[in-house]
């Protein structure tokens, strides 16, 4: 059961770290691990002097939680991430990120802790007669800041708008209504397809795109006079694989501003700068409308909304330098 109402600012963005074991390609050229999960919400690296030092004066780095490379994906939902996953059912937007260099598990993390958030909605709307639900699914990608809707073999870029009523929509994205949950997990079977059959085909477009999987819940109760207290509730939770973070990391340690034409990842870069300043800057002005990224999940990110940020990384001694500027994205949404 989830109870929502005494949710706090300092709990709106929840921020968990998940290593991911070492992979055949690591073993094989002999690179060793080079994290250490000192308990269950502190990293550290075990070699300080591998790289130069960025703004963190110290070698641990505290979150609300760490996984280590013998933790599953279950764990990782189910300590942090189900929570705001299903908020959704009481008519709060959500969304769940999965932030991390190329090959560091974006993918892997997400399609299980999606499947996990899809199970345990349907689980909360089959105990729940008390109410009717209605859910609708819909799918999108941004590469190079176009909107793509991968439930559609239309492949024209869709436009974002502003809707006084609606707030921040994309125009003639897919929405399908789902008579039931078997639906929902074709049409996620299709996507993660469609996904892979791109990247072979596009050269790792993957590790430039980002994927939005959104789940809208709309609820209402089934008998006004005995349940009077909340009306039509309705809320969408987005789950979003983010592309590649190699590129932009650096850039936002560093404070880069965005050039037109930089091969910097211009809705990555402004997502960093959007949490930041939720995180950090309560009061400050947000720049949602830099990217389309930010437009999109405008009303899913800040104001009521909750967030889960789960920053994946490899343990290789390789790919310190990256480790690092993940752990540094991953301190600014803290
Ligand atoms: P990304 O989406 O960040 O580029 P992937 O999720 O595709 O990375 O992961 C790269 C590879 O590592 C895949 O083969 C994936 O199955 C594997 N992998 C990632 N995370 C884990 C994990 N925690 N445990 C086992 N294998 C993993
Ligand atoms: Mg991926």
């Amino acid at each position: 059961n989830v109870s929502l109402s005494n949710t706090t600012d300092e709990e709106r963005i929840v921020v968990s770290i998940r290593v991911r074991p070492l992979n055949e390609k690591e073993k094989a050229r002999h690179d060793v691990s080079e994290l250490e999960c000192v308990s269950n919400n502190t990293i550290r690296f075990k070699n300080n002097t591998v790289v130069e030092q960025r703004s963190l004066s110290n070698d641990a780095y505290t979150f609300d939680k760490v996984f280590g490379e013998r933790c599953s994906t279950h764990q990782v939902y189910e300590q942090g991430i189900k929570e705001v996953a299903l908020s959704v059912v009481s008519g709060i937007n959500c969304s769940i990120f999965a932030y991390g260099q190329t090959s560091s598990g974006k993918t892997y993390t997400m399609t299980g802790i999606t499947e996990y958030a899809v199970r345990d909605i349907y689980d909360y709307i089959g105990k729940h007669k008390e109410r009717e639900f209605a859910v609708k699914f819909s799918a999108m990608e941004i590469y190079n800041e176009a909107v793509r809707d991968l439930l559609s073999a239309n492949a024209t870029p869709l436009r974002v708008l502003d809707d006084p009523e609606k707030g921040t929509v994309v125009e003639k994205l897919t929405e399908e209504t789902l008579k039931d949950k078997n639906q929902l997990q074709e049409l996620l079977f299709i996507c993660a397809a469609e996904r892979t059959t791109e990247e072979t085909a596009m050269n790792e477009t993957s590790s430039r795109s980002h994927q939005i999987l959104r789940l809208t819940v709309e609820s209402n109760p089934n008998d006004y006079a005995r349940t009077a207290r909340s009306g039509t509730l309705i809320a969408s939770v987005n789950f979003v694989d983010l592309a590649g973070s190699e590129r932009a990391s650096q850039a936002l340690s560093a404070g880069t501003r965005l050039r037109e034409g930089s091969h910097i990842n211009r809705s990555l870069l402004t997502l960093g700068t959007v949490i930041r300043k939720l995180s950090k800057e309560r009061n400050g002005h947000i720049p949602y409308r830099d990217s389309k990224l930010t437009r999109i999940l405008h009303n899913s990110l800040g104001g009521n909304a909750r967030t889960a940020i789960i920053c994946t990384i490899s343990p290789a001694r390789s790919q310190v330098e990256q480790s690092r500027n993940t752990l540094f994205f991953a301190g600014c949404a803290k």
